[in-house]
């Protein structure tokens, strides 16, 4: 078996993560308590993936809940599939963390994560073959986003061959104001270029916009967001957890997806035939065939089918722009800097990570400009030939 260990950090996170469980029980007919309800063998078969088998046939989630505040991990244990954790696995302090990175990276959090470090560390013994991690969180605050990559640089640091895979939540001024949250955000990054394997990224932005545009909700909520990125996650991990033959597990996942190794912020999106057929032409050449499709004979409930797509496109750079002007209009002027300094962070750390997000942005800029020449090219060829 491969499994893989969940991991949800913050309030985000956490409201994320419970939501994730709603959707992955019901796709495999788990009820509330754990008990299998299902009527396919389907539902089963890779059912070890994400959860581990409990006395009695009960279906536990293999999952790590960790928060510096009690308040959303309550309401997780409170919520519709609250009953079906562990619950060894709710790992939570009292201070919060202020939406101040440095509190969940350096101070309140580093407390806490040896607590958080002994439960991931059981319930990987417990393992026939892990995999890897998924952790779920948000980039914009300060316990899923900096206590989040403090727990990432750790488990990279004790499971250096395991894969490490994140939902990361982008902050967007539409969605939140809390002013610091591209400071939180862009020193996230930094971490997550280098200890992540792959990240799939969820643009509070994007996801305000798809409610509003689309689905015409006129003041989208935290709920709205939340079940597009639901919808989502059951998309991305479906591969994951039914049977079949394309990537199907997380290290297959990023050798299709992933050219160059900083570069592994996926966007996710909808039907890729579309996708694929509109835009023929951003293909880069060098990469033939860079689509893949799997198919899984599980539709998610309330549904005849669905499809998802997981793109790794130069375009995510456009996100990576707006976070990166955020910063740096408040990082010019020292604002708000004292909040991080005062929990004993170095004034350079802000310079380093902000040259790391530009240079991640020129990076893509870059082969985005490459396959534009390839593209002309190519064109030259054809119009000699
Ligand atoms: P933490 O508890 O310190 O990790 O802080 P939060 O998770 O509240 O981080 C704040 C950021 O997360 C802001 O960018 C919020 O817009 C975003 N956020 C908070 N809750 C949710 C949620 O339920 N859904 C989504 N999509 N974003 C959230």
């Amino acid at each position: 078996m491969r499994e893989i260990l969940h991991i949800q950090g913050g309030q985000c996170g956490n409201q994320i993560g419970a939501k994730f469980w709603e959707v992955v029980c019901e796709e495999h007919g788990i009820d509330p308590t754990g008990t299998y309800q299902g009527l396919s063998d389907l539902q089963l078969e890779r059912i070890n993936v994400y959860y581990n088998e409990a006395s009695g046939g009960r279906y536990v989630p293999r999952a790590v809940l960790m928060d510096l505040e009690p308040g959303t991990m309550d309401s997780v244990r409170s919520g519709p599939y609250g009953q079906i954790f562990r619950p060894d696995n709710f790992v939570f302090g009292q201070t919060g963390a202020g939406n101040n990175w440095a509190k969940g990276h350096y101070t309140e959090g580093a407390e806490l994560i040896d607590s958080v470090l002994d439960v991931v560390r059981k319930e990987a013994e417990s393992c026939d073959c892990l995999q890897g991690f998924q952790v779920c969180h948000s980039l914009g605050g300060g316990t899923g986003s900096g206590m989040g990559t403090l727990l990432i640089s750790k488990i990279r640091e004790e499971y250096p061959d395991r894969m490490m895979l994140t939902f990361s939540v982008f902050p967007s001024p539409k969605v939140s104001d809390t002013v610091v949250e591209p400071y939180n955000a862009t020193l996230s990054v930094h971490q997550l270029v280098e200890n992540a394997d792959e990240c799939m990224v969820l643009d509070n932005e994007a996801l305000y916009d798809i409610c509003f545009r689309t689905l015409k909700l006129i003041t989208p909520s935290f709920g709205d967001l939340n079940h597009l990125i639901s919808a989502t996650m059951s998309g991305i991990t479906c591969c994951l957890r039914f049977p079949g033959q394309l990537n199907s597990d997380l290290r297959k996942l990023a050798v299709n997806l992933i050219p160059f190794p900083r570069l592994h912020f996926f966007m996710v999106d909808e039907q890729m035939i579309n996708v694929q057929n509109k835009n023929s032409s951003y293909f880069v050449e060098w990469i033939p065939n860079n689509v893949k499709s799997s198919v899984c004979d599980i539709p998610p409930t309330g549904l005849k089918m669905s499809s998802t797509f997981i793109g790794n496109s130069t375009s995510i750079q456009e996100m990576f722009r707006r976070v990166s002007e955020q910063f740096t209009a408040m990082f010019r002027r020292k604002a708000f800097l004292h909040w991080y300094t005062g929990e004993g962070m170095d004034e350079m750390e802000f310079t380093e990570a902000e040259s790391n997000m530009n240079d991640l942005v020129s990076e893509y800029q870059q082969y985005q400009d490459a396959s534009a020449e390839e593209e002309g090219e190519y064109e030259e060829d054809l119009e000699e030939a």
